[in-house]
Order: C-alpha cells, then sequence, then structure tokens
C-alpha cells in the first residue's frame, strides 16, 4: 500500500509506441472529487495517458496509485475506473437499456438491482422515454449520453472522458458539458476530461493540464492559466494573446527587464476615448489605425496597427461604445500591470 494522500497519484510514468516516445516521467496528483481537464494540441499523448491509467494500454515504466492501491497492472475490469470515447462505441443492436446495463450484466448484478440502477442512470442523463430505442436511432447527442450513463451505471471511481464532445455539434455540446459538470458535481465523482478546445477546459475545469509533446507545460486552475501563461505555448494555445518580441514591445510601451517576449491579453490594451477612465497603470497613448473587427456578441475584436506591430484589440461592446471602421485613427493604452513578459 502506498500512504499517498492524494486520491489519484502519478509516478514517473512512461510510455514508447515502438522508438517513439509519448511521454516519460509523467508524475501528477489528483484529488477526490476533482474535475481536470488534459488540454493539449492533437498527438501530444492525451489518449495515451487516458488508456494508461484505464488500464487498455500498458505503461513501460511508472507507478498508478487510486486511493492508495497500486493498481499499475490491475486488469482493465477491475480498475473502477469508467471511460467515455469521443466515437460513442455503444454496441448497435442492444437498445438503450441494455447497452447502460451490460457492464451490470458482465458484473454479475443481480436483475432487480440491475434494473433500478439503469432507471437511474437513464434519469441522470436525462433519457427516460429512449429506453427501447437502438443506437442508429437516437442523435449524436443522445448517444453520448448513452455512453456516459454506460460509464456511470457501474458507480466508477474515476471517469475519464476522452474529447466526448468533439464529435457534437456547438449547441448541443455547450448543453452536454454543462450536464456532465453538474452530475460529476452531484456524485463527487474525480474525472479526467480530455479536450483540444481551449474554451471547454476553461469552463468546466477545477485544475487544467497543459500538455505539449507528453509534458505538462503547466499546471493550475482555469484563471492561473489564462492570467500567467507559464511560456509561449501556453500563451499562444489559451486566450489570444498577442506577443511581443522585445523590440516590437519596447516601441509601444516602456519595458522592464531583459525578457525576450511579452504576452499581452486582447483586453489589457484599451481603445482611447474622450470620456474614458482607465487605470493608473496604463501606459502612454501610442496612435494606431484599425486594420478590421470583428463582432463576438459582447465584445468586439479589432485588429489594430500602431507602430510596425498589429495587434489584436478586445473592447466591450456596450451600447455607449462606437464602432470603429477600418482605417479609423485610433489611440491605444497598454495596461502595463498586465502584461507579461515571458523567458
Ligand atoms: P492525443 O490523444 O493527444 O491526440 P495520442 O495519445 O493519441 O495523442 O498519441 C500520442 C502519440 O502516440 C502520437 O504521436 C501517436 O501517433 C502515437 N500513438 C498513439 N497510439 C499509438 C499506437 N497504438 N501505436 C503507435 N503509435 C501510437
Ligand atoms: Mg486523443
Amino acid at each position: 500500500m502506498d500512504q499517498s494522500k492524494h486520491y489519484v497519484e502519478v509516478k514517473d510514468l512512461a510510455k514508447h509506441f515502438g522508438a517513439s516516445r509519448v511521454f516519460e516521467n509523467l508524475s501528477f496528483t489528483i484529488d477526490e472529487g476533482e474535475f481536470i481537464t488534459l488540454l493539449g494540441p492533437s498527438g501530444c499523448g492525451k489518449s495515451t495517458l487516458l488508456r494508461c491509467l484505464a488500464g487498455l494500454e500498458e505503461p513501460d515504466a511508472g507507478r498508478i496509485y487510486v486511493d492508495g492501491e497500486d493498481i499499475t497492472h490491475t486488469k482493465a475490469q477491475k480498475r473502477g475506473i469508467g471511460m467515455v470515447f469521443q466515437s460513442y462505441a455503444l454496441f448497435p443492436n442492444m437498445t438503450v437499456a441494455e447497452n447502460i446495463a451490460f457492464g451490470l450484466k458482465m458484473q454479475g448484478a443481480p436483475k432487480s438491482e440491475m434494473l433500478q440502477r439503469t432507471a437511474q442512470a437513464i434519469c441522470l442523463v436525462e433519457l427516460v422515454g429512449n429506453e427501447k430505442k437502438y443506437p442508429n436511432q437516437l442523435s449524436g447527442g443522445q448517444r453520448q449520453r448513452v455512453a456516459l450513463a454506460r460509464a456511470l451505471v457501474v458507480k466508477p471511481r474515476i471517469l475519464l472522458l476522452d474529447e466526448p464532445l468533439s464529435a457534437l455539434d456547438a449547441r448541443i455540446r455547450r448543453n452536454l458539458r454543462e450536464e456532465i459538470r453538474n452530475i460529476q458535481r452531484k456524485m463527487q465523482l474525480t474525472t479526467i476530461f480530455v479536450t483540444h478546445d481551449q474554451e471547454e477546459a476553461m469552463t468546466m475545469s477545477d485544475r487544467i493540464f497543459l500538455m505539449d509533446k507528453g509534458r505538462f507545460v503547466q499546471t493550475g486552475t482555469p484563471e492561473e492559466v489564462y492570467l500567467s501563461p507559464a511560456n509561449e505555448f501556453a500563451a499562444r494555445f489559451i486566450g489570444a494573446y498577442n506577443l511581443l518580441s522585445a523590440a516590437e514591445a519596447s516601441a509601444l510601451f516602456d519595458v522592464q527587464g531583459g525578457e525576450s517576449l511579452f504576452a499581452v491579453r486582447p483586453e489589457s490594451v484599451y481603445v482611447r476615448e474622450p470620456q474614458g477612465v482607465y487605470p493608473q497603470t496604463c501606459s502612454a497613448p501610442v496612435p494606431g489605425t484599425v486594420v478590421s473587427h470583428q463582432l463576438l456578441g459582447n465584445v468586439i475584436r479589432y485588429r489594430i496597427a500602431a507602430l510596425g506591430t498589429e495587434l489584436t484589440v478586445d473592447v466591450m461592446n456596450r451600447s455607449s461604445s462606437r464602432l470603429y471602421a477600418p482605417q479609423s485613427a485610433v489611440e491605444l493604452l497598454f495596461n502595463l500591470a498586465e502584461i507579461k513578459p515571458l523567458s
């Protein structure tokens, strides 16, 4: 037995496929009931990591503990881990109820318990009335609810979700996102959710593990990762940061220190209005020319050229604010307190 106080502890995990290394010395801990998102570009090793945790892939080295128990070499069915995939992976010849009950049947649960728990799970994912339908009679969103219910019905210790929403359209995606989070909270279920979509990661997670080429670049709350990107990769991946070279930055505002790169959030640059009030930490005004604008609902996203640099600038879309047409001359203020030097 390991004495660890964390619910999940992974130590020095390594996985290769032939000569190609997916990850090495990967270590992290997760607390009970946490919702963790693994966020990173395609091919960085997210699915391989989940598959190692689920027991669908054998790691080359390292240890995996859940609730103090070493499960590194435990069979997948014995780990108490539920998994949901992007491709629903339902049995086409079974009804919704039969698909959901499958795991309980395999465990040899008594019939009455099986029926009761299946009915509960169907209720939880809001599929009441669809029990007798077959997967091909369901929408994509409904199929993913079946897959979710199937994973939840066996009361897993950990829920793993591998890009479960990627194949769904935007509206269903947003609904299901909220539902997954609500169910997870209600059940206090330790969850690892995989996505390459930063908005999904920001809105759902207790903590984000930002991953690149088999390494964790940064781990932290959505706020931490968003407000303080650890390096250039993080700043490029999260938000719509302007990344300025030292030369570009020093043309626009007073630069302290010898950093080579400056990350500036689009909402940390202001388009100066005659009556506007701005933080005292703002730079002196810099002349700029509007290149283009894009309406993002409550925000107007401008591209503005200033002293040789083209910047993304977000302005709240209030009824009082003007919309600047391309070629408009404006003045920009940089909130120096929010600019992140990156080494
Ligand atoms: P992600 O889920 O982040 O897109 P994966 O974990 O699927 O990334 O893949 C990580 C790397 O491992 C990729 O380079 C991929 O090509 C490779 N890989 C994944 N599965 C296999 C496999 N079964 N055999 C060989 N290479 C694999
Ligand atoms: Mg994947």
